[in-house]
């Protein structure tokens, strides 16, 4: 003990004072607004439940674990199963709870202490959380006028700044537009460091990167099945070479995925014919709610590659109370800059998204 503390009261006011990290006072935690309504379009979940049998499945799946027993902590029979449907090798393959998990990893093994996370902006806030509370340095270059990489100040930064990792959400959060390919492959030729694809959106845009990974040894890939029906769950993936795979399952936690998730993961994968029907449903209903916001006056949508849609009004504010009035909840991006007047509705199923529409008609006095 520091004799200077011996007579000292502690109090939790004294050590949040004299101890906590200051990487960690700065920040704020990441928080998701809660309100009660019944249309909930705001977590870019999928709006769909199991199928029945599929869930009858789960259940009689897990119902026959040992809680006692600490889960496989390779979690091998899944990620088996994941290399198996997505043809990459297993060893290339790290799980964590939800991708959320892995871009800490990602962090820590590539940039903790000092080193440089790029993560053009706005994005997705996880990169930056992260990287703050892990003490590197993080470089937020604009997107430009559409939203896609600026190369100017992308290829500045490389060249100036050497970054170690850099996260492309495609599609991004949450504009929700696929960055261009070409841009993307010009950042991977360019840096020496780590490129995170994030493609927790993939699913419902025509790009995939995971096919490169295996030419290009700077290209890693993250895909989640929070998007695609099994937010719960929490299960994040990472697709790398196997040499920068061994080094991140080193940080990796162990047991980081409970047998639950394991068993219930494994399940509805064995069964995933559904999955594609209503990422098909789910593009086709974001199509359809984009055409209709187009048509309202005072509506200006952005092009989404994603399950969502990002739109701008003239008061974002009023509307977004207005809908939660109507029982309908989005999310609220509004802030000064790129964003402001920026709300993002998740696709929900057909009857969710009229009511959503209806909700916002009502909202904006059409
Ligand atoms: N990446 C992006 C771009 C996201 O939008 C999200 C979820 N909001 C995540 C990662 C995290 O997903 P998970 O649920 O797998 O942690």
């Amino acid at each position: 003990m520091n004799s200077r503390d011996k007579d000292r009261k502690k109090t939790v006011e004294s050590v949040l004072e004299s101890r906590l990290s200051g990487r960690v006072r700065g920040l704020s935690a990441y928080s998701v607004p809660h309100h009660d309504c019944s249309v909930k379009l705001d977590g870019n979940e999928s709006p769909f439940p199991l199928p029945p049998d599929v869930a009858a499945k789960v259940a009689e799946e897990t119902s026959r674990l040992e809680l006692n027993r600490y889960p496989d902590p390779e979690a091998h029979d899944l990620r088996a199963l994941i290399s198996e449907i997505s043809g990459f090798p297993q060893e290339g393959i790290i799980l964590g709870n939800g991708s959320d998990e892995i871009i800490g990893m990602l962090v820590t093994a590539f940039a903790g202490g000092t080193g440089k996370v790029v993560c053009p902006a706005p994005t997705f806030s996880m990169y930056r959380l992260s990287g703050l509370a892990l003490g590197a340095t993080i470089l937020e270059p604009e997107l430009d006028e559409k939203f896609d990489l600026d190369m100017g100040s992308m290829r500045a930064l490389i060249e100036e700044k050497d970054p170690d990792i850099i996260f492309l959400a495609s599609p991004n959060n949450p504009t929700g537009n696929a960055y261009s390919e070409d841009r993307i492959m010009e950042i991977i030729e360019l840096t020496g460091g780590l490129v995170v694809v994030d493609e927790a959106y993939a699913d419902f845009s025509g790009q995939n990167f995971l096919p490169l990974v295996k030419t290009h040894g700077n290209l890693v890939v993250m895909r989640t099945l929070s998007k695609i029906g099994f937010a719960a769950l929490r299960l994040g993936m990472l697709f790398a070479g196997e040499g920068i795979a061994h080094e991140v399952n080193k940080v990796r936690y162990p047991y980081n995925i409970n047998s639950l998730s394991q068993s219930a993961a494994r399940v509805v994968l064995e069964s995933r014919e559904f999955i594609a029907e209503n990422i098909q449903l789910i593009v086709r209903e974001r199509k359809r709610v984009f055409s209709a916001l187009s048509e309202m006056p005072g509506v200006e949508p952005f092009p989404s590659d994603a399950n969502f849609i990002l739109f701008r009004v003239t008061d974002a504010n009023s509307v977004f109370e207005g809908l939660i009035e109507r029982d309908v909840l989005i999310r609220n991006f509004n802030r000064p800059g790129r964003l402001e007047n920026c709300l993002r509705v998740t696709t929900g199923t057909p009857g969710e998204n009229d009511a959503f529409l209806a909700a916002l008609r009502g909202a904006l006095s059409l």
